[in-house]
């Protein structure tokens, strides 16, 4: 198959373009759009065999479920078994944004697209081209992140490319993302909601909103034992092709372990890379050294982590160390960031 990229960076042929890939996916076929988050690969999320085309294009496991992606409040309804007041609250405060809810499906939505669940994960983008394409498909877009199961979530139309050119029918080119990380799923059929996967929309935000939020034990301790109750948070994800160590401690004392470990594993004959901050990248010694971001902006962190990743790929690093960022009970998005960054590391961490 071949792949069909189109820039939509310009209003003049963004119409055009989106309108090309609404027919396609209506048809049945698969196109990666840009969100806020990350690239989405969308398909017709009412239609099975799509979901079952995403699944395969993304050599990702059928019991991961898709998030349905809408444009408009009242698409909601003929999806779910109902909508609870908490997510009325919700949508009001966060939608079109990064949060998705997840709430009991109707008979509408089928299977495949929940992977088995009687339960239907929704959102509302706020990327212009995404509401639109969502409008152009027909009004719901199932859509995980357009990357090969396992790899980072692309965060450049390159990188969805690298993944999945001769998989799909078509990317549109939105440029750089914006947040660069996926969006918060909140579990509202719990009696007391729960967070499933942290993200830019923090608990703290959803507690200004719903009072009591709680967050799924597995997202901060990936040895709790316990299954996550988002099938895909059970997977390895978000992994570069080097083998990536999280080390943890004061300051000093991290960049001579990193260092240390770096030249010893030079001489071994490996291709060092080193995640730092702004602060500490100049004191580092490897092959490849990247910032990123300020210790103090998690914002910057979020939105450089899976591009730093990829980098690290394209260089050809084969061991890559990172400081840590956020500590265990870290509020905002840093708590995003750690999630991903120890499942990017298989949970391997060194505490100094
Ligand atoms: P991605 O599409 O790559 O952003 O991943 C979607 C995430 O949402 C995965 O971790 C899924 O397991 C999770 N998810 C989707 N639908 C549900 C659901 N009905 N219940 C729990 N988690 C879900
Ligand atoms: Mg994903």
């Amino acid at each position: 198959m071949e792949t069909k990229i189109i820039s939509v960076k310009e209003k003049s042929i963004c119409g055009k373009a989106v309108e090309e890939a609404g027919r396609i996916i209506q048809a049945g076929g698969l196109v990666a759009f840009p969100t806020e988050t990350v690239y989405g690969l969308g398909g017709d999320a009412l239609n099975g065999e799509s979901s079952g085309r995403i699944y395969r294009a993304k050599g990702r496991p059928s019991d991961n479920p898709l998030i349905v992606h809408i444009c408009r409040m009242e698409d909601l309804f003929p999806i779910v078994a109902q909508v609870p007041d908490t997510a009325r609250k919700l949508a009001d405060a966060f939608w079109p944004g990064p949060l998705t809810m997840i709430l009991p499906k109707s008979d509408m939505v089928p299977r495949e697209t929940t992977g088995g669940l009687d339960t239907v994960a929704v959102r509302m983008p706020m990327h212009p081209v995404a509401l639109a394409l969502i409008d152009a498909a027909g009004g719901y877009v199932a859509a995980p992140s357009a990357n090969r199961s396992g790899r980072p979530s692309p965060t450049l139309p390159k990188y969805v490319a690298e993944d999945l050119d001769g998989r799909i029918d078509m990317i549109l080119d939105g440029g750089e993302i914006e947040i660069g990380l996926e969006s918060t799923i909140v579990d509202l059929t719990e009696e007391v909601p729960m967070i499933l996967r942290p993200g830019y929309i923090t608990k703290e935000m959803l507690e200004s909103v719903l009072g009591e939020v709680r967050v799924d034990r597995t997202v901060l301790d990936g040895n709790s034992g316990q299954p996550p109750k988002a099938p895909g948070m059970k997977y390895r994800h978000y992994a570069p092709k080097g083998e990536l160590t999280i080390i943890d401690g004061r300051q000093e004392q991290v960049v001579e372990e990193i260092n240390r470990r770096a030249r010893e594993m030079q001489e071994k004959g490996e291709r060092v890379g080193v995640i730092g901050t702004a602060e500490t990248v100049g004191r580092y010694m490897a092959d490849s050294v990247k910032s990123a971001g300020s210790r103090d902006d998690g914002k910057t962190v979020a939105k450089s982590l899976y591009r730093i990743l990829r980098e690290f790929d394209e260089e050809g690093m084969t061991v890559i160390y990172s400081e840590n960022f956020g500590t265990a009970g870290e509020e905002g998005i840093g708590q995003a960031v750690r999630n991903r960054l120890l499942k990017a590391a298989g949970h391997h961490i060194d505490y100094l």
